[in-house]
């Protein structure tokens, strides 16, 4: 009987970092499914450069920030997975979707906290909480942090601080799910030039500068960067690497 890939689920795999990830995962032999916000094209491009690969992925649209809209999307994926794979299991969960804010504290609105709050922190403890029943045992989830919880920048108050939460999420997360051999880990990525905040860290070309100024191998982050290293954290030569924040940023700010 032939055996059935590993599955991994990544929220955010339309652009960016997540694209770079299903990329990555999708090389090492593992089928995909991402999650777009509202970028169907770009997540239908990513399917089917992995497709080409030789390898199965089906896109979903997701709005991390609603929590209510969690129950009918695992409904979907599972009933999805159960006709394609004969199991509505997947193997890791990936907890990529995010959005910035750059808001000094004496100006941030309670709105504000709450969007930040409701994508960065509550999105990804209720999805992995819904996901638990259908993650096969020994699998994996990634949440991704970022490198400003240790570099204190101006702006950065309330999304560096929920992004500090996951990492502790994180630790608990693999403490309870030790028992079912799920590792979990959270990486912390430095400023990448993605979409991310109006591209500034790609397009403004004095940010750009300022961060390699202050990194030890004097550039700015790329996806290619993060991908590579989420990818391997789903392989079986990751198999002891659990409840650690790994930071991905070329030494910023050491
Ligand atoms: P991008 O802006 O390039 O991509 C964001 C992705 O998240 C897109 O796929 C987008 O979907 C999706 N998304 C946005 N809002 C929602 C939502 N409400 N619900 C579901 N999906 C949503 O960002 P990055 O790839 O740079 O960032 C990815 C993650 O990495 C985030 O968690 C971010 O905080 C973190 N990070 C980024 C750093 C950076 O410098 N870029 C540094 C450190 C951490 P769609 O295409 O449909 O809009």
């Amino acid at each position: 009987m032939e055996t059935r890939n590993k599955i991994a689920l990544i929220t955010g795999g339309s652009r960016g970092l997540g694209r770079n990830m299903a990329l990555a995962i999708a090389r090492k032999g593992i089928d995909v499914v991402i999650t777009y916000h509202t970028k169907k094209e770009a997540a239908d491009e990513v399917i089917e450069q992995i497709r080409l690969m030789g390898q199965s992925a089906w896109a979903f649209q997701l709005d991390t920030s609603n929590t209510k809209s969690f129950g009918s999307f695992v409904n979907e994926l599972t009933i999805l997975l159960e006709k394609e794979t004969n199991s509505p299991n997947i193997d890791f969960l990936i907890n990529n979707a995010g959005t910035a804010l750059y808001a000094p504290i004496a100006d941030t609105t309670e709105e504000q906290v709450d969007e930040v709050f409701n994508i960065h922190y509550k999105g990804v403890f209720f999805l992995t909480q819904k996901m638990l029943p259908f993650m096969n045992d020994s699998g994996g989830i990634v949440n991704i942090s970022s490198g400003l919880t240790r570099i204190v920048m101006p702006g950065s108050a309330v999304y560096g601080s929920l992004k500090s939460a996951v990492e502790t999420l994180t630790r608990y997360q693999a403490k309870e799910l030790g028992s079912r051999k799920i590792r979990v880990n959270v990486i912390a990525p430095g400023a990448i030039e993605t979409d991310f905040g109006g591209g500034r860290v790609r397009d403004n070309k004095e940010i750009n500068e300022q961060i390699a100024s202050f990194t030890a191998l004097g550039r700015t982050g790329l996806p290619d960067d993060i991908g590579k290293v989420v990818a391997f954290l789903c392989t079986e030569d990751a198999y002891w690497i659990n409840a650690q924040r790994i930071e991905i940023s070329g030494g910023q700010g050491i």
